[in-house]
């Protein structure tokens, strides 16, 4: 038998690194956070051979003490926690004391600091378990740290860094994130000499929208809206983009808890469930959000790269972000919704899904009860609401009050053309008369659709004997849901009554979605979704389909309706219902100067 012996200090120091330092972008990540730590606004990264010949980040913020420049390459040594307390509430990004031990521990490393009203010191490790010598130096307020030949004494983890470009690659996207996160801070980013970015400090509201573009894309931050929300402490702003801006993967989504980016699995579900109702299935929204929250509510003590979080309250999170975000959503009226102009529908590396280039499939859905696909139909049937013909005679230019205009005509008896005081509207009647119903249905069904109908033979369904127990601790939950159960034994359990609208679904499948909500959420909203469904294919067949002869009296009735009602930017599926054409851009289409 081998016996136990305490690892030195160093072997102790790589083995952290393992953990910490993963390439040169996490390397740089750690010592970014650093420097906002001392509440620098000026960051400037200099990386050579995708970092791993050096990497230098010089900023001017608070300094070290030269006394403790010592003991800041050793390990568990952090100026920003003393106890346990402190850990409770962590309001700095950095709090383990552990990234410059782990990176001098497989680098060569020089740290130089100078405080407010000191000359300034340098201290420099090899790689090697050495009490570092303190030695003057010059270097204005701030730090600079300058990590040479990354990995040069753990050959096995050099051998794992990517080419350069891949390196590089990663560490710009690093930097990116956190440039997003820290908008008064100005950082520049230089490779192999050359300044590849420069991301000024961003002052107003209208700065920060430029920064963001320039990250982001000019196409996302014209397809977003700004939102903010507070509730007892809990605060969230940022830019969420319009329905009819998503993407085909989750790639532009960032969210911060207190400046710190983290994956969450909670928020993502949150933020599912807000776009759930507006984005056709398989599209992913686009985001930045910054949430702030007291920092004893949340631990950041999860993981050693600090990605993860635990939330001392998560339904509560969760149920504020997804509000917060769903109700910005639901009020984009007529009046925000976006102005598709040509020339945003090109942008190359974003895709604004349009008419052109979106698949149209039907939504899968639950069969339902002829008869009340037959009540929707006659909705369809029926011409929409009477228009009162006495707002027909309105001078258009005046007219502000109805943003879609009027109608002046039927092109192809598929779309509407308008006319209102910017320009021409065009609506794609189907999608706009889909929305309309849809949100209507909504409204109708949001009394009583939770009605219980009892099904003619009980479905048993198997499960885990803790899943039954989760079932059996909030039997009255579900019975509020409109889910009659009853438990027949350690591992199952038979369902009687169902939600109305739900008939004929796959039962098995459905009870396991919202267990699995439960456990992580405490709360399903599986049934919601699946009503939603059901409604929305209710509303695709009720809804006037192409192809139809409106008249100007319905057409302009189509246009009212639109306007008040939630989210008629885009159809249940996500396509966009209308597009404006102003002027101008008539103009420049036809090379008209005004
Ligand atoms: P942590 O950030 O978790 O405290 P680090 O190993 O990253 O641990 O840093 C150790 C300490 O060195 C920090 O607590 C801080 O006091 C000091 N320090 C590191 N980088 C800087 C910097 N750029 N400016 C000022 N102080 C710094
Ligand atoms: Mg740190």
């Amino acid at each position: 038998m081998s016996r136990i012996k305490k690892l030195d200090t160093l072997l102790a120091n790589q083995i952290a690194a393992g953990e910490v330092v993963e390439r040169p972008a996490s390397c740089i990540k750690e010592l970014i956070e650093n420097c906002l730590d001392a509440n620098a606004k000026r960051i400037d990264i200099e990386i050579e051979d995708g970092g791993s010949k050096l990497i230098k980040i010089r900023d001017n913020g608070s300094g070290v003490h030269p006394d403790d420049l010592g003991v800041a390459l050793s390990r568990h040594a952090t100026s920003k926690i003393y106890n346990f307390d402190d850990l409770e509430k962590v309001a700095t990004l950095g709090f383990r004391g552990e990234a410059l031990a782990s990176i001098s521990s497989v680098s060569r490393l020089t740290l130089t600091s100078c405080v407010e009203g000191s000359i300034a010191f340098q201290v420099a490790v090899q790689g090697v378990d050495q009490k570092p010598e303190v030695m003057p130096a010059a270097h204005p307020k701030g730090t600079t740290v300058e990590v040479r030949d990354l990995f040069f004494n753990t050959p096995a983890r050099r051998k794992f860094l990517r080419k350069q470009k891949t390196e590089f690659d990663h560490i710009d996207e690093v930097v990116k994130r956190i440039a997003l996160s820290a908008f008064d801070v100005d950082f520049t980013l230089k490779h192999n000499q050359k300044l590849v970015r420069h991301y000024k400090a961003a002052k107003s509201l209208i700065e920060e929208e430029q920064r963001i573009a320039s990250l982001c894309g000019k196409a996302f931050i014209d397809h977003a809206i700004k939102i903010e929300s507070e509730i007892a402490g809990l605060k969230i702003h940022g830019w969420i983009s319009l329905p009819t801006f998503s993407r085909s993967q989750a790639d532009l989504q960032y969210f911060y808890i207190n400046g710190r980016i983290v994956k969450d699995k909670v928020i993502n579900h949150a933020m599912r469930q807000a776009y759930h109702d507006v984005l056709y299935g398989g599209r992913f929204p686009a985001y930045v959000l910054f949430i702030g929250i007291d920092p004893g509510q949340v631990d950041v003590n999860v993981h050693p790269t600090k990605h993860e979080v635990r939330f001392r309250e998560s339904r509560l999170v969760h149920d504020f972000i997804f509000k917060t975000v769903k109700d910005s959503l639901s009020h984009i009226k007529v009046k925000e919704a976006p102005t598709v102009s040509l020339t945003k529908i090109v942008e190359p590396e974003f895709e604004a899904v349009t008419q052109n280039n979106f698949v149209y499939k039907e939504p899968e859905a639950p069969k339902i009860y002829s008869q009340q696909i037959d009540q929707y139909e006659k909705l369809a049937a029926a011409p929409p609401p009477s228009y009162e013909p006495a707002e027909e005679v309105v001078n258009v230019e005046k007219e502000q009050s109805h943003p879609l205009g009027y109608a002046i005509g039927q092109l192809r008896n598929i779309y509407i053309l308008a006319e209102n005081a910017d320009g021409l509207i065009v609506v794609d009647m189907h999608a706009a008369h889909e929305r309309v119903i849809y949100e209507k249905l909504k409204a109708d069904f949001a009394s009583d659709s939770l009605c219980a109908q009892p099904l003619l033979v009980p479905v048993t369904v198997s499960l885990s004997v803790h899943e039954v127990n989760m079932v059996e601790e909030r039997l009255q939950y579900f019975a509020d849901l409109g889910l009659k159960i009853s438990i027949i034994g350690q591992e199952s359990i038979a369902i009687r009554e169902i939600p109305a609208l739900l008939r004929e679904i796959d039962l098995v499948k459905f009870i396991q979605d919202i267990l699995s909500d439960i456990s992580l959420m405490g709360e399903s909203f599986q049934i919601e979704k699946l009503q939603h469904k059901v409604l929305g294919t209710m509303a695709c067949h009720a809804s006037v389909r192409a192809q139809r002869k409106m008249t100007i009296l319905e057409m302009n009735a189509l246009l009212r309706q639109m306007e008040n009602t939630s989210n008629s930017g885009q159809c249940n599926h996500g396509r966009p219902t209308w597009l404006k054409l102003t002027l101008p851009e008539l103009d420049k289409l036809f090379l008209r100067g005004r």
